[in-house]
Formats: structure tokens, C-alpha cells, sequence
């Protein structure tokens, strides 16, 4: 490509409302354009990194079996309503209507449209496993869509699914797209952390997240500095030091009266108090299940103990949680936010015709001896023994980890909560899908049997925006050079000077006949700009054509190290190619 020909929109300064770098860069390297809120056009040079992207993924997914498909981003309402998914998936759907009234969606994920493919076409075991993927467009309708490509509504998503008769060869899939995986995200030169996630309650038994750490990121992970445990912060643990209660005086909470007192940290400065370790926490939410029913619920944690409110979904299988509102908590237990607590909770609930979770963090197991609300506006209770005396339905892990605290893996090391941006999911979906729309094969003894599913995303975009995150500086991006939107570009300095001029051409074309993506800046302008532009778009390398080509001499620069040499003439094509990724 001539770079006089080819369309480089460069901007001078940082676009003002871009926040991450990521997408500063975007737009100032003339990579892409904004059309709406969270709609981005991509132009030629972002076109060029996503397809090497894309080409990575590909000779991935082939590597283990995979097979290309490519599935319409147009599907009808009943596939959807089959898994339950129409429902479920809210607003973040984005439905049409056609000509006769019929419903449609814009495909989110493919499980559903898939599944459709493996119920009719699959009918015995010896057909399995099969992998299929596609690399295509998806539409969500995200609440919040920001940070430039990072969270769009139009992305290109590689979803692979695969297909096996029975659990051990779902494991086998799994590891196999996992080791995919690996190598997808370190041949487009990302850092990235592999963490267990949760699945949602979309079922499936094992999800991992590949997270790259970046500020730009929405995600939370937890990583040890030891033993290289991650987890999401929505799943992550840690080994607490124990607390050593004192025994409860009586047999039986004592209430006591704490005027002003609506928070942990009044309790703890109220004469009579407790130390927020000595405390249970008390919060009211919601749980919506998957079909739309609402019920309250109440979670129990340490005082100085901060809620996750995934890991409360997680465990009561609910699609969503919420905070309940005041006056929905005055008319579940009859008091305000301040004064709540479990021990009477059941009762009240039931007083007001209500029946009430109790779900309990199992930091608080065997405690005793503890102060909670009384569910009666500025008084409490002392003297707790929590499985004395609440009723709790369900011991489980609700709290968020924090930095420092010990891993949960190696018990040795400290763990360091990071903010991450997640590239790819892959999930183990089980059955889900095979049952709910009837996807069963003839396993080995003639039985007819749901197939067995694991689902695979990566988002493309992500991968691009990411590599910027990681990967650039003052100047601009500095591409890995297996990603990069061309392999090298040879700048001429003097377009005017003939014999410059021609060693460019002929550089251009010699470097091009060895396979490589070429750049020619032929254009017309200072050696200080195309410099500068060179180094904002990212390019890997740079052959500069300059004043020594008298003596047969040209500049390699090095876009990462800023580092220049003098190269032969004759032996720039060589270096160069040797330089260049074995992809091509
Ligand atoms: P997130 O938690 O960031 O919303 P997700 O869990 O919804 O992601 P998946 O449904 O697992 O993501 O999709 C697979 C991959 O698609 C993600 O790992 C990510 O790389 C990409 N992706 C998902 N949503 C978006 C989006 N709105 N914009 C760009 N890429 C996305
Ligand atoms: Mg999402």
C-alpha cells in the first residue's frame, strides 16, 4: 500500500471524549470511527489487525478439530423461546419485527441456533465429538456501552460449541479450547491471567475468563503472587485468620436499645458496642428468578465483611438480585436499614405473609457471642450464637475478597485485587441446551442421551483494543508484530530526491515479492511527520530511506525498542523477513 493512496485518518490531538487509551489511539491512528453509541465503523487499517486476529483464531480452532461456520445474526423468536432465553435475556436483546408481525432477534450467542443444527443432524455417539465455530457479528443491546470498542453493541464475536456424548468428553473439548486459548492470546502478544468464573444462571459446572489487566477494564480479579491462583473477584476466596469468640453469657440473644446507631461503624463507637468482627451484617434483597418471580432474601456477613452480589446470585440460582427498597424492608421485617438482623427475621417475614431466605457467608459459621439488629428501629442484640439462633437456609461464600488478604490455594501468598478486561469465556454448558430443545444422540449402549455441550467466546475487538491497552507509548501503538496492520513500512524522506525515491519503490517492491505487508510512505511531506506517523499507527518496523543511500545504506528502526541501525541495501529484505511473524 502507498500510504499518499491509503486512507490514514490521523488526528493531532487526543479526541476529548475518549477516556482509555485504547480508544484515544483508535481514533487518533485513523484506526476506527464512531457512528453511534457504541457503534463503531472500522476502517482500513483497524480492518487489516482484526483480520490477522481473526486468521490467528482460525488456524487455532482448526489446529483442534474445529469447523467453520457461519450462522445468520437474524433469528426467529422460537429458538430463543425454546431454551427460555427470549425471556431472559431482557433488554439486552436486540428485537425486530418483519413485514408479517413475526418476532426476531439479533443473535447475541449462537448456543441456541447450533443446538437447532445439532438436533437434527446428530444421531449417534460415533459422531462425536464435533467442534463448530463461527467468527461473526453479534448484536447486545449493553446498558452501557463505553471505553470506544471495548463495549460495543456491534461486535465480531469467534463463538466455537462444541459437541460430546458424555462428560469426559466434554472435559476433553474444554482443555482443548483452553490450550487453544493459551495460544490464540499469546500469538496476538497479550499478558493475560486464565481465572475461574461464575457461570451464571445459565448453568454449567466450569468457566474460566481470560483476563488482561488494565485499568481499562470492568472486571475484577483476585491473583496470588505465589502460586498463580486467579480468580474473578465474583468467585475468588481467601484464607481468613480465625476470630476467637468469647462464649455467650446466656442462652438467648439479649436485646438493648442504641439510639442514633444505623451503621457498622455507629455500633462499633457506641459505648456497649461491638468491633465490626464481632458483628453480623445484615442486607435485604431481591432474587428474580428465570421466570420473572420475585423473593426477598436476606444475606448475613461479618461486619467488616463487604457483600459480592454475584456470588448471592450464584447461590440462590437467580438470574438477578437487588437491594430491596426501604419500605420494602420496613414491611418484611418491620424495621429501616439500621436495626436489622436474622434472628427474628423468619418470624417477621412470616408475620407479613412473606417466606424469607436466609443465606449466610460462611465466615460467620460457628460464631458466637455476636451483635446484630433487632428488626426493631435503634435497638440490637448481643449474645448471638448464629447457629443457635438464626435459622440460616444456606451456608455459603457471599463475601468480596480484598487485596492482602491470604491465598485460598497456597495459603502462602498475598493476593492482589487488579482491575481486568476479559478477552475470551469458555463455559461447560452440560445439557442445558440439549434438554430444554431436545438435542439427543445414541450413546454406546443404544441409549438415547442429551448431548453433552461446552460453549467458547472471543471477542475480537477486544483482543485489538486490548493489545493497544498493553502495548503502547508516548507516541502511539506499538503492535506485536503478528497482529500488526502491516509488517513494515519504508519511509522515504525526500519523495522529490530521484534516487531516494527510487530505492523506496524498489525496496517496496522487493520487500512485498518476500511476502510481507508493506507500507510505502511516498507522501509528501517532512521526514519529522511521516516519523511521528509511523510511530502513532504502530508499525513494527521502519526502513528509512534517507541521505546514506549514497553508499547504499537505509535505517531499520525498531517501533518497540526505538532502536536504529544502518542495514545494506542488499540485505534489508532478508532482515526484515526474519523479523516478520512465521505466520506468514
Ligand atoms: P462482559 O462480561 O464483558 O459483558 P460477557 O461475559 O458478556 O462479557 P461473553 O458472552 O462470554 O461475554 O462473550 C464472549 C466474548 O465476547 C467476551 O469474552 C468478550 O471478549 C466479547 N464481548 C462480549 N460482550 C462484548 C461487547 N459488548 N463488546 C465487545 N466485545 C464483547
Ligand atoms: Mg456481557
Amino acid at each position: 500500500m502507498r500510504w499518499s493512496q491509503f486512507f490514514i485518518p490521523t488526528l493531532r490531538e487526543d479526541p476529548a471524549d475518549a477516556e482509555v487509551v485504547s480508544h484515544k489511539l483508535l481514533l487518533r491512528a485513523g484506526l476506527v470511527r464512531q457512528l453511534g453509541a457504541g457503534i463503531y465503523s472500522y476502517l482500513p487499517l483497524a480492518w487489516r489487525v482484526m483480520r490477522r486476529i481473526e486468521r490467528i483464531i482460525r488456524e487455532e480452532m482448526d489446529a483442534i478439530g474445529g469447523q467453520e461456520f457461519l450462522l445468520p445474526a437474524l433469528n426467529p423468536r422460537e429458538v430463543w423461546e425454546e431454551s427460555g432465553r427470549w425471556a431472559v435475556m431482557g433488554d439486552n436483546m436486540f428485537r425486530l419485527k418483519d413485514r408479517k408481525g413475526a418476532d426476531l432477534c439479533l443473535g447475541m450467542t449462537h448456543e441456541e441456533v447450533f443446538t437447532s443444527i445439532a438436533r437434527h443432524e446428530l444421531r449417534s455417539y460415533k459422531q462425536l465429538p464435533q467442534v463448530w465455530y463461527q467468527i461473526q457479528t453479534k448484536f447486545r443491546d449493553e446498558p452501557r456501552p463505553k471505553s470506544g470498542v471495548l463495549r460495543v453493541r456491534q461486535f465480531i464475536m469467534k463463538d466455537a460449541y462444541s459437541f460430546d456424548v458424555d462428560a469426559a468428553g466434554l472435559d476433553k473439548s474444554f482443555e482443548d479450547q483452553k490450550q487453544a486459548y493459551v495460544r490464540i492470546f499469546t500469538r496476538c502478544g497479550l499478558k493475560f491471567a486464565i481465572v475461574e468464573a461464575s457461570s451464571g444462571a445459565m448453568g454449567g459446572s466450569q468457566s474460566n475468563e481470560f483476563m488482561v489487566k488494565t485499568d481499562a477494564g470492568e472486571d475484577l480479579i483476585a491473583t496470588c503472587d505465589k502460586c498463580g491462583y486467579a480468580a474473578n473477584l465474583e468467585k475468588a476466596t481467601s484464607q481468613l485468620h480465625v476470630v476467637i469468640d468469647e462464649p455467650s453469657a446466656g442462652d438467648a440473644p439479649a436485646e438493648f436499645p442504641t439510639p442514633g446507631v444505623r451503621t457498622i461503624e455507629d455500633l462499633i463507637n457506641f459505648p456497649g458496642g461491638a468491633v465490626a468482627e464481632r458483628q453480623i451484617k445484615t442486607l435485604v434483597y431481591v432474587a428474580k428468578d428465570e421466570t420473572g418471580e420475585q423473593r426477598p432474601v436476606i444475606a448475613l456477613l461479618r461486619g467488616d465483611h463487604q457483600l459480592h452480589e454475584t456470588k448471592l446470585a450464584d447461590a440462590l440460582a437467580a438470574s438477578e438480585v437487588r437491594p430491596a427498597h426501604p419500605e420494602e424492608i420496613r414491611a418484611l421485617l418491620g424495621a429501616s436499614a439500621g436495626s436489622l438482623g436474622g434472628v427474628t427475621a423468619k418470624q417477621s417475614a412470616r408475620a407479613s405473609n412473606q417466606t424469607l431466605r436466609v443465606v449466610a457467608d460462611r465466615a460467620l459459621k460457628g460464631r458466637t457471642n455476636m451483635t446484630t439488629g433487632a428488626n426493631k428501629d435503634e435497638h440490637h442484640l448481643r449474645g448471638v450464637d448464629i447457629e443457635r439462633d438464626i435459622p440460616v437456609d444456606l451456608w455459603t461464600d457471599l463475601r468480596t475478597v480484598q487485596s492482602g488478604e491470604r491465598c485460598p490455594n497456597c495459603e502462602e501468598g498475598t493476593l492482589e485485587v487488579a482491575k481486568a478486561l476479559e478477552v475470551g469465556h469458555i463455559f461447560k454448558l452440560g445439557t442445558k441446551y440439549s434438554v430444554s430443545m431436545g438435542a439427543n444422540v445414541l450413546d454406546q449402549n443404544g441409549k438415547e442421551v442429551p448431548v453433552v455441550m461446552g460453549s467458547y467466546g472471543i471477542g475480537v475487538e477486544r483482543i485489538m483494543a486490548a493489545a493497544i491497552e498493553l502495548r503502547h507509548d508516548a507516541d502511539g501503538i506499538v503492535w506485536t508484530p503478528a497482529i500488526a496492520p502491516f509488517d513494515v513500512v519504508v519511509t522515504v524522506t525526500n519523495m522529490k530526491q530521484a534516487e531516494m525515491r527510487d530505492a523506496g519503490e524498489r525496496l517496496y517492491a522487493d520487500l512485498q515479492r518476500a511476502g510481507l505487508e508493506v507500507l510505502l510512505d511516498d507522501r509528501d511531506e517532512r521526514a519529522g511527520v511521516k516519523f511521528k506517523d509511523a510511530d502513532l499507527i504502530g508499525v513494527p518496523f521502519r526502513v528509512t530511506v534517507g541521505k546514506k543511500i549514497a553508499d547504499a545504506t537505509v535505517e531499520l528502526f525498531d517501533r518497540e525498542s526505538k532502536q536504529s541501525s544502518d542495514v545494506k541495501l542488499d540485505e534489508v529484505v532478508e532482515r526484515v523477513r526474519r523479523l516478520a511473524p512465521d505466520a506468514r
